[in-house]
């Protein structure tokens, strides 16, 4: 029996988001011969996007494109989303793990009466049963998950599975109209956006962080330029973020972001349980602080004991003579 796999796509800033890719990845890895791949783009003034999303994808992309979808809004989301899903009729519908991918997935689940796996970081594939792979206890185990029967729901962590490649034949692209209901009960009338940097805090290959220990919203400015070296984006510890250093957008941890870059590098952070249950997935983690004793240091693959006012500025210097 032959399945159909969907994608939920995500933009963000009038762009791709790079766990789309991942998720269509996802998908290739779950995909047997004869199943279906499609997307579904929501947004307004996405159909642009569209072609682009195409050329990751043997199958169909979907894409709702109206005004009233400009913002993300969970019910007319919902409501678009369902009214395709309705004719694709799933097997598998795939999310990131971002804020949207969260809120809108377990509504997707429920609607579909379908079993959901969330925050997948590694997906096994057998040919005959796929187990799902996910951190529990905050980062300090993982579980492998399988569903039993019926439509399933999964939501993958960004920058944990590779992006797809480019299809040999690119997506048929099919242009779904959208009118939304006139009694949606929650309407934007205006969004403030609050970023960590120019680049994606969730999807950066490099990260730099700063906690209490960098003393003062001026104290990010090194940290800044560290990350901009890199081409990577700049976090926080909730330490620095509750005494106003920076944006809570920033905050990396259990109440906070995941993160999962190439590089992770905290500067004056103690490496508490809480702050380590955000970034302890990091490929390698470089952590400087001036207490030799301080916990980061158990989970750094490097450690440097000093003033981060001394070592990230030569740090930036090296780096930019790469
Ligand atoms: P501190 O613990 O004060 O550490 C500062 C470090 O900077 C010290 O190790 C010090 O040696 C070093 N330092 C000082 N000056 C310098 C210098 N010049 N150069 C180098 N090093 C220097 N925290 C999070 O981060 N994220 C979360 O999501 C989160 N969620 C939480 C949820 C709950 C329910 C609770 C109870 C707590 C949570 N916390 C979270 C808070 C967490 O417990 C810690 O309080 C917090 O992470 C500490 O932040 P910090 O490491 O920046 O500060």
């Amino acid at each position: 029996m032959s399945h159909a796999y969907v994608v939920v796509a995500e933009v963000r800033a009038g762009a791709l988001r790079q766990v789309t890719l991942e998720a269509l990845h996802a998908v290739s890895l779950l995909k047997e011969e004869g199943d279906s791949a499609a997307a579904v783009l929501i947004g307004s003034q996405i159909t642009p996007l569209a072609s682009e999303l195409a050329e990751y994808l043997d199958g169909e992309v979907h894409v709702l494109d109206h005004p009233a979808l400009e913002n993300y809004n969970a019910e007319a989301y919902f409501e678009a989303l369902t009214q395709v899903l309705g004719t694709l009729n799933p097997h598998t519908v795939v999310f990131g793990h971002t804020a949207i991918g969260r809120d809108l997935a377990p509504m997707v689940a429920a609607h579909l009466n379908a079993g959901q796996i969330s925050d997948i970081t590694a997906i096994q594939n057998t040919g005959t049963t796929a187990s799902f792979t996910r951190p529990i206890y905050a980062g300090k185990a993982f579980e492998q998950k399988q569903f039993t029967d019926g439509p399933r729901v999964i939501t993958i962590r960004p920058n944990n599975i590779p992006t797809a490649a480019k299809a040999a034949n690119p997506a048929t692209i099919v242009e779904t109209e959208y009118s939304p209901a006139v009694d949606l009960k929650s309407v934007i009338k205006d969004v403030v956006r609050k970023t960590s940097g120019k680049v994606d805090l969730t999807e950066a290959k490099f990260v730099v962080s700063g906690g209490r220990g960098v003393k003062s919203a001026e104290g990010f400015k090194p940290l800044e330029e560290l990350a901009d070296v890199l081409g990577g984006a700049v976090g926080a510890s909730r330490g620095a973020c509750d005494a106003g250093y920076c944006d809570y957008a920033m905050q990396i941890g259990q109440t906070g972001k995941v993160v999962t870059p190439e590089i992770y590098i905290a500067c004056g952070i103690s490496g508490a349980i809480q702050h380590l249950a955000g970034m302890s997935q990091s490929r390698v983690i470089i952590a400087i602080n001036k207490d030799p004793e301080a916990p980061i240091f158990k989970v750094a693959d490097y450690g440097i004991v000093g003033d981060l006012f001394e070592v990230v500025p030569l740090l930036t210097k090296e780096f930019r003579e790469i």
